[in-house]
């Protein structure tokens, strides 16, 4: 390894972290403590380190980019021919309170490539956290990469000194993972993510005096557009990880080609980023809007409608069900108009309890009607044209359409965010 200043080690090892999307530093708060440095804010505002823009209030670093393992996708795998560094877990613990102590960073988002064995980066990962909050009494937030295939004592000790723990998923299926990070196996993924699962929710059972783990809970990751997975087997395994093993987040994030290997797509491929954007609408609909995905997606249409958000595809696919009269409708059927958000359909219910909704009372209850007048009846009046086919209500509803009433409903998720978790919206 070459001898390298500690401005160029942390240059290098901030690069090589920014491909991993799934930091958020949302969902943990505690104050600060006696003599201590730093308090976990449940802001889930995230700064980045990295050059992107991507969570900047986390110092996103690596321990090492130096890897035994060979990830097709990967820069830093093992037979990609790059500057190799290290920081030591001092030089790490160091960093992070000098950029805390200096307002540049909130917290640290750590990870690592593999060195020697797993367990062997496990530990030197544990040895950095540890002197953070032992020896500096460092505080802040602290999110962990698990590295997959550590000794489940590893995987406790950690967890018992850091907000979040997250362990990528990377690809969706056994076969994927097999071929593109042949040295993982969906085992040394799964184990641990089930441990730290459980582990939180004996936590939550033994009460408060029971020393914490992972009180901002676990992420993952999921790459998506190198392998010919599609967004229903995405979205089937990310609604297990939700309801199954109580996630928090999963992150999608749209493969990048840093390396030219056989194994790959070719480099002019699908629009990722609009792939992305709409996976993310799905997980929403699933976290919060009562949907599941097959649902939304099913074997005779695999993946998302590139051109509609999934919510208004499947109305279109279920006529049937509408126009919903807001007046009687279910919250839960409320939630799956188009147009109809959360916060929407929540003022929906409290103000029908005390009159009758009108047709032009909606807007004022922040129901998008230039969506939802497709779908819906107001004490019997509709806004017509109920009775279009689903091509002309698709065209109709395209993005960019004139707008013929109401306010445009704004996108979700911009684009070119790949951090979502500052961002809320209706659908
Ligand atoms: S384990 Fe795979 S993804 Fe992680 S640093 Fe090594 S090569 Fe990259």
């Amino acid at each position: 390894m070459e001898t390298l200043t500690l401005d160029e080690k942390i240059k290098l090892l901030t690069e090589s972290a920014r491909y991993d999307v799934s930091c958020s530093s949302s969902g943990s708060s505690r104050a600060n403590t006696k003599g201590g440095i730093g308090n976990a804010a449940t802001s889930g505002i995230c700064h980045s380190w990295s050059a992107d823009g991507r969570c900047v209030s986390l110092l996103k670093i690596l321990l090492t980019n130096v890897c035994v393992y060979d990830c097709a996708y990967c820069l830093n795998r093992r037979s990609n021919d790059i500057r190799r560094t290290s920081l030591t877990p001092e030089e790490v613990a160091e960093l992070t309170v000098n950029f805390y102590r200096r307002n540049y960073i909130e917290g640290l988002f750590l990870s690592s490539g593999v060195v020697r064995t797993p367990d062997y980066t496990m530990e030197l990962l544990i040895k950095t956290v540890r002197r953070l909050r032992e020896k500096e009494r460092f505080n802040g937030y602290i999110h962990l990469k698990l590295v997959p295939g550590a000794d489940p004592l590893l995987v406790e000790e950690a967890g018992r000194l850091v907000d979040r723990v997250s362990i990528n998923l990377e690809l969706p299926s056994r076969e994927s993972l097999a071929l593109l990070a042949p040295d993982k196996s969906r085992d040394s993924i799964f184990v641990p993510m089930r441990q730290v699962s459980g582990l939180i929710t004996a936590r939550r059972d033994e009460g408060r005096r029971a020393p914490p783990f992972v009180p901002a809970g676990q992420s993952t990751q999921v790459i998506i557009g190198a392998t010919p997975d599609s967004d229903l087997k995405i979205m089937t395994v990310s609604e297990q990880l939700y309801r199954r093993l109580g996630l928090k987040r999963v992150y999608y994030s749209a493969y990048v080609p840093v390396m030219v290997d056989p194994r790959l797509p070719p480099l002019t491929s699908t629009p990722l980023l609009l792939r992305e954007h709409r996976l993310y609408q799905a997980d929403w609909l699933i976290r919060f809007y009562g949907f599941a995905a097959d649902e939304l997606l099913d074997a005779g249409a695999p993946n998302l409608d590139p051109e509609l958000d999934p919510k208004t595809g499947w109305a279109l696919r279920h006529r049937e069900l509408f126009p919903v009269e807001v007046n009687r409708a279910a919250y839960q059927l409320l939630l799956r108009v188009p147009g109809i958000g959360v916060r929407s359909a929540q003022r929906i219910v409290r103000a029908r309890k005390v009159q009758r909704i009108r047709l032009e009372e909606l807007m004022q209850l922040g129901v998008v009607m230039k969506r939802a007048r497709y779908f819906i009846s107001a004490d019997g009046a509709t806004s017509g044209e109920l009775d279009l086919s689903p091509e002309r209500l698709k065209g109709l509803l395209l993005p960019g359409k004139k707008r013929r009433s109401g306010p445009e409903q704004l996108s979700l998720f911009p684009l070119e965010t790949r951090d979502v978790s500052a961002i809320t919206g209706e659908l």
